[in-house]
């Protein structure tokens, strides 16, 4: 690397040597010539180096470009840089190693010209050692050979490559010092481009800032670094200055906005591109349909779907789009439309399979998942990492303990698929739903990869379910460092502390967590109302404009199924109040609340979904039980961990969740 720079140095240094100017061989009809040579090209010559030009692609195959290469030795153009450039090129295209043969073909011209140059530094800069490019660019420099403006683009793209931003700003300084490169709109976008790959967006800004002419590119690079780092408001500025928005530009906008865990600006984002008629694509649809997806919404899924169809990318057509449905209706609590759509879809891959296998599985069909699994197996469509996961979630909440060890048993023999710590963490959660507790925790100890928060988080998650606090102790100590900030596992070794009636223990994970600043992530559901909007409820909401109303109806609710033995589960409750307190909490838990908007906004006989963020607490459970009986309707909700479908006083998940 020192030797690189001292390259750098002396390059620099010998600048002053260098015009300018670019001399004229840079004009098309005098690239033909070898570096260096005034003699004119007789009109044998020229045709004789078009008709080799012509051969020199890279589509041929190697073969025949080595018989090209023969020829041309033949017939004394071996140190002609026309067509040499052009072979490195093709020969880089063929993916062929730029350090063998390039380098030979290179190494025997004697006076290499900056596009030969150029296509060797391109090569280094696309498959690397992207520091060989930067040294080539050294030598290129002490032979006094000046560079072209593709030159620059290609050493700025290994320098965000290598994420070397010293040697980028280094590029970047060459650029400004030999004459007007800076001004030149493809190196501006590939400085912007590099600058934004080294993670330096401020510098990216500054040079977007001074360029004179920007294009989409310009624009679009730095929007898409804007999303990437979630700063959506620099994003949505920088797209509101676009002059003309092109799909790629408003695409950035719509999946920056659903990666970010903004759905909602996702879909409003795909609304007003579709009103100013801007066509779409398959990544836009797959972009809006994971935001769908997050949203649980399903009347904004009906809609994204016909502009889906509209464009001639309905799922039935387009497997990418048709996969991204069937994942987002099942989790939008509609796993019928999601296997309709799955049969009716021409063409299948691993990602179709893998999404209708795990949207059965969260769905608690486990058969269901377990057959399609077999079926993916006999169309010899190779099973992935996902799709195992889909399978072990489908045993996890179908209590299938002896089909799950057997499935990751035969992940790595039968599929070769090596299981790794999100395949464990689902056989922990398998091991401890069923109540195997110490098999559980041998398991996690004794994996041979480390175990991620995920596989603690499983087992901590299993100690809740069967009350075990010792083993959960055992399990928070490793999450509370390794996810020291994920109040989630406080919360859950609070509730498993309160339901052992060990007050103290509840207390003092309570200090712990305001010594670290902790706060309660409060629990929210939301509703899709009749017209399609979302009606949000926090846990004791009393803001929505008719509450009372809400209040209202759980009142009757809770009085009828009283009628029918039910009972308040205070022990739900991780809070040391009294009972009366503890079941005014309770019925202000935010899935109560949207229960009751959602029976009185809703059509009679059509299934109530409602969205939750965390888990659905016993006594909520218990109460969606007991409506949907009372009322013969289903009720469906998504906590954040899988579907029930309460349907005649049951649940799908068996209670087992
Ligand atoms: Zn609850
Ligand atoms: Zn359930």
């Amino acid at each position: 690397m020192a030797a690189i720079f001292r390259n750098f140095r002396t390059a620099r240094s010998s600048l002053r040597h260098i015009p300018r100017q670019l001399p004229p061989y840079a004009a098309d009809r005098d690239l033909r010539r070898p570096y260096g040579s005034s003699f004119p090209l007789s009109e044998d010559r020229k045709q004789l180096e078009s008709r080799l030009v012509s051969l020199l692609d890279g589509r041929h195959g190697l073969p025949r470009l080595k018989q090209v290469h023969a020829h041309l030795y033949r017939r004394g153009l071996d140190q002609c840089c026309y067509v040499l450039t052009k072979l490195v090129r093709a020969l880089t295209e063929l993916g062929v190693p730029v350090g063998s043969y390039q380098r030979l073909v290179f190494g025997q011209v004697q006076h290499p010209n900056p596009f030969l140059y150029t296509a060797l530094i391109r090569g280094y800069s696309a498959q690397g050692p992207f520091r060989e490019s930067i040294g080539l660019y050294a030598s290129m420099r002490e032979e006094g050979v000046g560079p072209v403006s593709f030159t620059f683009t290609a050493l700025l793209k290994a320098c965000g490559a290598a994420l070397d931003l010293d040697l980028g700003r280094q590029v970047h300084a060459q650029t400004m010092l030999i004459g007007g490169f800076c001004s030149d709109l493809y190196v501006g976008n590939t400085l912007i481009g590099m600058y934004v790959s080294c993670g330096d967006l401020g510098s990216g800004r500054k040079v977007f800032d001074e360029m004179l002419h920007r294009d989409v590119i310009s624009w679009t690079t730095l929007i898409v670094a804007y999303t990437k780092t979630g700063d959506m408001a620099s994003a949505g500025d920088l797209f509101d200055g676009l002059p003309v928005k092109d799909m790629v530009a408003w695409t950035a906008m719509v999946t920056g906005f659903a990666q970010n865990a903004k759905p909602r600006d996702a879909l409003q984002f795909f609304k007003r591109m579709q009103d100013a008629r801007v066509e779409t694509d398959e990544v836009t649809l797959s972009g809006v349909i994971s935001a769908c997806a997050q949203l649980g919404a399903a009347k904004y899924a009906q809609w994204v779907r016909d502009v889906a169809e509209k464009s001639g990318l309905g799922p039935t057509e387009n497997v990418v789009v048709g996969s991204a449905m069937v994942d987002m209706y099942s989790k939008c609590g509609n796993i019928e439309d999601a296997y309709t759509i799955f049969k009716e879809m021409k063409e299948r891959n691993v990602y179709t399979y893998s999404s209708m296998i795990l949207g059965f599985a969260i769905h608690g069909l486990a058969q269901a998942a377990m057959q399609l699994f077999h079926e993916m197996v006999e169309t010899e469509t190779k099973p992935n990492k996902v799709t195992f996961i889909g399978v072990l979630v489908a045993c996890s909440h179908g209590g299938m303990v002896d089909q799950g060890k057997e499935v990751f048993s035969s992940m790595e023999k039968r599929y070769g698929v090596v299981p790794d710590g999100d395949h464990y963490a689902c056989m922990v959660d398998i091991l401890g739903r069923a109540g195997h507790l110490n098999e559980a925790l041998k398991l996690t100890e004794t994996m041979p990869v480390k175990p991620h928060g995920g596989v603690w988080g499983a087992l901590l998650g299993a100690c809740r379910i069967h009350r075990n606090p010792d083993i959960a102790q055992i399990a928070a100590s490793h999450l509370f460092e390794l996810e020291p900030h994920a109040i989630g596992n406080y919360m859950v070794l609070c509730n498993i502390f309160a339901l052992a009636g060990r007050w103290d223990d509840v207390s003092n994970v309570r200090k712990l967590m305001r010594g670290k600043g902790l706060k309660k992530n409060p629990g929210c559901s939301w509703f899709e109302s009749k017209k399609g909007e979302i009606h949000e409820f926090f846990a004791g909401d009393t803001k929505h404009p008719r509450s009372s109303e809400i209040n209202g109806v759980l009142v009757d609710l809770l009085e009828r199924l009283k009628g029918h033995g039910y009972q308040q589960i205070l022990s739900s409750v991780a809070y040391d109040v009294s009972e009366n307190e503890k079941k005014r909490i309770l019925m202000g838990h935010s899935e109560k609340l949207a229960l009751a908007f959602g029976l009185m906004d809703s059509s009679a006989n059509c299934p109530i979904r409602i969205m939750k963020n965390l888990r659905i607490c016993e006594d909520c459970h218990s109460f969606m039980c007991g409506v949907s009986h009372i009322i013969g309707r289903e009720i469906i909700v998504r906590d954040n961990m899988r579907f029930h479908h309460f349907k005649g006083g049951t649940c799908s998940c068996g209670n087992f969740w």
